[in-house]
């Protein structure tokens, strides 16, 4: 396509609809969704920080921390690996009693009444499934399981996190801020921490979670967007859409001419592909829209 071809679709792209009130916003989401449904949801981090999960970024899409870890100086870097399983000693528990909000709580009701089908999700929490959801793609894996990268043990976060925590008593009492995968902003001498290994073949452990640097399984990708192919709409909550693996399924809607709901506060990536966006807090204009069906 030549550059004056791109411009003209520019142009010729109709303004999204806009809405900051949130009585008005849960009112024009619950028209979109009866007019649509059952839509595919696509949700972020921005859902689960009423759980008390934090947020990567901030309602300019800018990191609100230090970048997480990176997919290959965690397989790399033996020093990287103590420093993420020193953290996560601190940073897992608070993950792991995380609790699904109104939020979550609200979808499961959006779905059980035909509105949304498939539900795609950035999050590693679980905190869907945990509030009942059904049709979960876990788009970037979970958090809650940990995988061997050499012979694919697979095993329950905890068990990993009580061996950690038996094999390096001193960091047990550490308190940091958490951050959205389980990590933690602690710092400390980690060069003396034990990483837990593989018990059958002593291969590095890692979380199940598709780290920045790595590419999503292409069957789960795959598996993602024939749902939303085979669905009317997409509609967007909680994400800044920055990171490419959730992007993409923006893209998929506008190439299959779907039409593209946002709920979020703050801009998006895909603010100009969409008919809608609703530019407000998340539970309460959730909690009026699942009131009102
Ligand atoms: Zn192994």
């Amino acid at each position: 396509m030549t550059q004056p071809e791109l411009l003209a679709g520019r142009t010729e792209a109709p303004e999204p609809h806009r809405v900051i009130d949130p009585v008005e916003a849960a009112e024009a989401l619950l028209s979109f969704l009866q007019q649509h449904g059952p839509l595919t949801l696509l949700t972020g981090a921005g859902i689960s920080t009423d759980s008390g999960i934090p947020d990567y970024r901030d309602g300019a899409g800018a990191w609100k921390r230090k970048q997480p870890v990176q997919h290959l100086d965690f397989m790399q870097d033996p020093a990287t690996r103590q420093r993420y399983w020193a953290r996560s000693l601190v940073g897992w528990p608070v993950m792991q009693q995380a609790q699904p909000n109104a939020a979550h709580e609200a979808l499961t009701r959006l779905q059980q009444a035909g509105l949304i089908g498939t539900v795609i999700t950035q999050n590693v929490d679980r905190l869907h499934q945990r509030a009942g959801t059904r049709n979960v793609i876990d788009l970037h894996g979970r958090a809650d399981e940990v995988l061997c990268m050499s012979c694919g043990y697979r095993c329950p976060r905890v068990d990993v996190h009580d061996r950690c925590s038996e094999l390096n008593p001193d960091f047990r009492d550490f308190t940091a801020a958490t951050a959205p995968d389980g990590d933690a902003d602690l710092e400390a001498d980690f060069t003396r921490f034990r990483v837990a290994d593989c018990p059958q073949c002593a291969g590095v452990l890692k979380p199940d979670v598709v780290y920045f640097g790595d590419n999503v399984p292409r069957e789960r990708v795959n598996q993602a967007r024939q749902a939303l192919e085979n669905s009317a709409g997409l509609l967007v909550i909680g994400s800044s859409l920055m990171v490419f693996s959730g992007f993409r399924f923006c893209r998929y809607a506008e190439q299959a001419g779907l039409p593209i709901a946002l709920l979020n506060r703050g801009r998006t990536r895909a603010d100009d592909m969409a008919t809608l966006k609703l530019d407000c807090a998340i539970g309460p204009v959730l909690g009026r829209v699942a009131g009102g069906i």
